[in-house]
C-alpha cells in the first residue's frame, strides 16, 4: 500500500507541501506551549488543539509521534511583539496583580502549570512526550548565547545580549518582515513603555539575555544577573529534545514574527543547518465576532467554561468544546460562539446514546450481521482523508456525524458483527478526533509532567555507580565530566550520592 500523503500549510514555503519527516514514518515537532502566568484560554486551546490533531493523524496512519511542547515561565514580556521586547515579565505582572494568593512566583509558575495539564487532559490533548520548562533549562540557554557571542552573531551591551540580525541574512524568510523601520515604529506605539536599548547595532537586533539585577527570577551568567529572552528558549529545549533539524514547528499566527523568526535565527546561526522544515501557524479564535477581551467581557478560560454551575462555572462538557474547537480548519479565522457550543452539545448527547446502544449489544452478545462495518469504514476513511489535507475538521467531523446518525437509524437492531464494527469505529474516531469519550487515567501518559532533565541525571549516576562499583572508574569519570557540562553538581556522601543545578556557568 503505498504511504498516505500527509499534507500542511507551511507558512515557510506559502504553500501546502507533504509533511516528510527526516526518519520516515517518525514524526518529531515542537508546538509553543503556554506562558503560565494565568488559566489559558480557549484562544490559547486551539492552537494546543492543532498540535495535538498534527500528532493525532500522524499516528492515524501508523507513523511515530514524538512531540515537545514546552512552559514558557519567565521571559515573555508584555510587549513582546517588537524586536527588542519590553514592559514587564508576564509572570512578574501576574505575581504583582495576584500577590495575595501566592507565595512567590516560582509558587504561581507552578500553579498555572498544574492548572494546564488539568485542562489540557480534560480536552483529551495528546500528552506531550515531554513538556520542558524555561526556568529548568537555563544552562542551555546560556550556553546557545554564549555560543552565539563567540561566533560574532551576538554581542553585549550595557543592558544586555542582542542578536545581530545583519548577521543572519536569511532573517524574515519565515514572515517577510524585514523592515527594520517599520519594527522601530512598533516600539514606539501607543501606550508602550518599550525603549529601544541606545547601543544597539540595528533596530531589528532582539534580546538573547536581558541583564537585570532586580528581575523577579534571575540566573548568574557570563554577563552578570538577569534572565533570557523568550525566543532563545524554544530553540534551545526544540533542539535538546528533537535535534539540531526538526519535521516541524507550531503555533498561533501571533508568533510567526518575532518569536518564530527569532527562533529560526538563532537555531540556524548556531548548527548552520535549517531548523524545522515545516511551520504550522493556527488562526486566532474570535468570540462571538470579535477579539477575545477582558474589558468586553468575552474572554473564557477552559476551566470556566467546563466546571459544574455550582462551582461557579458554565457547565459545558469538555467534549463538546473539542467539538467546537474543531468545528473549524485551523487555519481559518474562528469565530466561538455558544450556539456552536450548543449544537456540539446535541452532537455529544448523541454520541453518549449511541454508545450506550452498541455497548448494550455487545453485553447482549446476540448473533447477527455486520450490515454497517462497509458504510463505517468508508466513511472513516472519509475523515482520514479530510485530516490528512490540511487538517480539514470540519470534513472529518461531518463525517463522524454521519456515521453517528447512521448508527442512531439501525437503534436496537445492532447485534453480534454490526455492535463490533460499530465499536471499532468509534474507537477509530476517537483516536484520531478524540471526540468520542474523555480519557481514562490509564491512557495519560505517566510522565507527562515528569522532569526530563532530572530523569537523564538520575540514569547517569545509576550508569556511574555501576560503573564504580565495578572498578570501571574512567567510565565514572566520564560520566562526571559530562554531568558537569549539563551544568549539575554530583555531591557523593556517607550516605550516597545527590545532585543539583549548578546556578553558574
Ligand atoms: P501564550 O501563553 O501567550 O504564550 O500563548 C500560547 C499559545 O496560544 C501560542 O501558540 C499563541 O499563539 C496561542 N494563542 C494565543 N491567543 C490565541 C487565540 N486567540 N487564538 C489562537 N491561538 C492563540
Ligand atoms: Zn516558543
Amino acid at each position: 500500500m503505498p504511504t498516505p500523503s500527509f499534507r500542511l500549510y507551511n507558512t515557510l514555503t506559502g504553500q501546502t507541501d507533504p509533511v516528510e519527516p527526516a526518519e520516515p514514518q517518525h514524526l518529531r515537532f515542537y508546538a509553543c506551549g503556554p506562558t503560565v502566568y494565568s488559566y489559558a484560554h480557549i484562544g490559547n486551546f486551539r492552537s494546543f488543539v492543532t498540535a495535538d490533531l498534527i500528532a493525532r493523524t500522524a499516528e492515524a496512519i501508523g507513523w511515530d509521534v514524538t512531540f515537545v511542547s514546552n512552559i514558557t515561565d519567565v521571559g515573555h514580556l508584555t510587549e513582546d511583539d517588537v524586536a527588542d521586547a519590553g514592559g514587564e515579565d508576564k509572570m512578574a505582572k501576574a505575581l504583582r496583580k495576584e500577590g495575595q494568593r501566592f507565595a512567590n512566583v516560582w509558587d504561581l509558575a507552578r500553579y498555572f502549570s498544574d492548572a494546564l495539564i488539568t485542562d489540557w487532559r480534560a480536552l483529551n490533548l495528546r500528552e506531550p512526550d515531554v513538556r520542558p520548562r524555561a526556568t529548568e533549562h537555563m544552562q542551555q540557554q546560556i550556553q546557545a548565547v554564549a555560543a552565539l557571542q563567540e561566533k560574532g552573531i551576538a554581542y553585549e551591551t550595557e543592558k544586555g545580549v542582542y542578536f545581530a540580525v545583519e548577521q543572519f541574512p536569511a532573517y524574515g524568510k519565515l514572515s517577510g518582515n524585514q523592515a527594520a523601520e517599520a519594527l522601530a515604529e512598533g516600539a514606539a506605539g501607543q501606550g508602550r513603555t518599550t525603549v529601544q536599548d541606545p547601543e544597539k547595532r540595528d533596530p531589528r537586533d532582539f534580546a538573547l539575555w536581558k541583564k537585570d539585577a532586580k528581575h523577579l527570577m534571575q540566573w548568574h551568567s557570563p554577563w552578570g544577573w538577569g534572565f533570557p529572552g523568550w525566543h532563545i528558549e524554544c530553540s534551545v529545549m526544540a533542539t535538546e529534545y528533537l535535534g539540531e533539524q526538526i519535521d516541524l514547528h507550531a503555533g498561533g499566527e501571533d508568533l510567526i514574527f518575532p518569536h518564530h523568526e527569532c527562533e529560526i535565527a538563532q537555531a540556524e546561526s548556531l548548527t548552520g543547518k535549517p531548523f524545522a522544515k515545516h511551520w504550522v501557524h493556527t488562526r486566532f479564535l474570535q468570540v462571538e465576532g470579535e477579539k477575545m477581551s477582558k474589558s468586553t467581557g468575552n474572554f473564557f478560560t477552559v476551566r470556566e467554561l467546563i466546571a459544574s454551575e455550582d462551582e461557579g462555572g458554565r457547565g459545558i462538557s469538555p467534549l463538546a468544546l473539542r467539538m467546537t474547537l474543531l468545528s473549524g480548519q485551523y487555519r481559518k479565522p474562528f469565530n466561538f460562539t455558544f450556539d456552536k457550543l450548543r449544537d456540539n452539545a446535541h452532537h455529544i448527547q448523541r454520541i453518549e446514546t449511541v454508545i450506550q446502544r452498541v455497548d448494550a449489544a455487545l453485553q447482549a452478545n446476540a448473533e447477527g450481521d455486520d450490515f454497517v462495518g462497509e458504510r463505517l469504514d468508508g466513511l472513516y476513511e472519509r475523515a482520514l482523508q479530510a485530516m490528512l489535507d490540511d487538517l480539514n475538521t470540519p470534513e472529518a467531523l461531518a463525517a463522524t456525524i454521519e456515521g453517528v446518525k447512521l448508527l442512531q437509524g439501525v437503534g436496537d437492531e445492532l447485534s453480534g458483527a454490526s455492535a463490533q464494527s460499530a465499536r471499532q469505529w468509534l474507537d477509530k474516531i476517537n483516536d484520531l478526533l478524540g471526540i468520542i469519550r474523555p480519557q481514562t487515567e490509564g491512557e495519560i501518559a505517566d510522565d507527562a509532567t515528569a522532569d526530563p532533565l532530572a530523569e537523564k541525571v538520575e540514569a547517569l549516576l545509576d550508569e556511574r555507580a555501576e560503573a564504580r562499583a565495578s572498578g570501571r572508574y574512567d567510565r565514572a569519570d566520564e560520566i562526571r565530566a559530562l554531568l558537569d557540562e549539563m551544568g549539575i553538581e554530583v555531591m557523593d556522601s556517607s550516605d550516597g550520592t545527590t545532585w543539583r543545578r549548578k546556578v553558574s556557568v
